[in-house]
């Protein structure tokens, strides 16, 4: 027993070397993934709740690696987070998306909203706002149809901080939204802090919504919350009929989701708005 117990430790370090290995492989490739245009953006569409009808789109971080292929966010933003590399990466792709929607904009002449996710560092770079500036510059974009998505955990931690760099960007004249809101702990004393537009509630409460009668009073919560502050609110994550009618009897005021779309090849956006069956 003694010698398989040591064996099974053997096995478990050299599992553990090999994924630190492939962990400081995947760092390597992603410092030079910009350079090799290796990044690319998807756009999931979002709906106003009401009519409903596209506002605009999300812009999701994709790596075609030539190494390791096709990589989800998920797997490589924390490596970009790690190195710092999410600083130049954040910046690409603030200026990708401008670019991208302001070229789809001239394309179908009509305009969109883009929402674009930050990180906690690079919110605190000071290079940030000059970022924004001269992405809007440079493609004409009024800032209002900018809107900055922030996970909701920014608001528990160095708040001061925080706060400050919000506020920062704010001025520009974009949009602030917080991103999974709900499964956090922030309060209505923390989001009345903070100089907010939006909420985008987290999908766990969306996706249970209609199954689970504490989720749905969640999300009753936090819509009511956030209209007696002034403060939009976005669902996340539907998926089904049933989802959508829920959120939008609740007074949501917009809708993002597989239902309506996936996120979309920056490519492929013209034929799928085109397919769209609007009035
Ligand atoms: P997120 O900002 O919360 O983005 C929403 C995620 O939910 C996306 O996953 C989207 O594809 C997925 N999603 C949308 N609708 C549905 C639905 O109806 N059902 C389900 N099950 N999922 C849905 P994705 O594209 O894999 O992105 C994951 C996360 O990676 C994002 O979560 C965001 O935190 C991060 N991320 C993506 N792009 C960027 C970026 O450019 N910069 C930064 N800093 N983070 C990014
Ligand atoms: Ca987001
Ligand atoms: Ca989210
Ligand atoms: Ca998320």
């Amino acid at each position: 027993a003694k010698a398989n117990g040591r064996n099974r430790f053997h096995v478990f370090n050299s599992e553990m070397a090999a994924a630190t290995i492939a962990r400081k492989r995947m760092k390597e490739d992603l410092s030079r993934a910009l350079e090799e245009h290796e990044l690319e953006l998807y756009y999931q569409p979002l709906f106003s709740a009401q009519e409903p009808t596209l506002t605009g789109f999300e812009a999701l971080l994709r790596w075609r690696s030539k190494s390791a292929g096709f990589v989800m966010p998920s797997e490589f933003i924390p490596l970009a987070e790690e190195t710092g590399l999410i600083v130049a990466i954040g910046e690409w792709v603030i200026r990708e998306a401008c670019r991208q929607v302001g070229h789809l904009e001239r394309q179908l002449g009509r305009e969109f909203e883009i929402s674009i996710n930050l990180s906690p560092r690079q919110l605190l770079h000071d290079k940030l706002p000059q970022v924004i500036q001269e992405a809007l510059e440079e493609n004409c974009r009024r800032p209002s149809s900018l809107k900055m998505e922030i996970t909701e955990n920014i608001l528990m931690t160095d708040s001061k901080l925080n706060q400050a760099a919000i506020l920062r960007i704010r001025d520009l004249g974009v949009r602030i939204a917080i991103d999974d809101f709900g499964i956090g702990f922030s309060s209505l004393s923390y989001i009345s802090r903070f100089p907010v537009d939006w909420i985008k509630i987290d999908k766990s409460f969306i996706s249970d919504c209609a199954n689970d009668p504490a989720s749905l009073a969640v999300v009753r919560a936090i819509i009511a919350m956030a209209h007696s502050l002034g403060i939009h609110v976005t669902a996340e994550g539907v998926e089904t009929s049933d989802q959508l009618s829920i959120v939008t009897n609740e007074d949501c005021d917009a809708i993002q989701g597989y239902y309506y779309s996936r996120p979309v090849p920056f490519s492929d956006l013209p034929r799928w708005i085109k397919s769209l069956a609007e009035p």
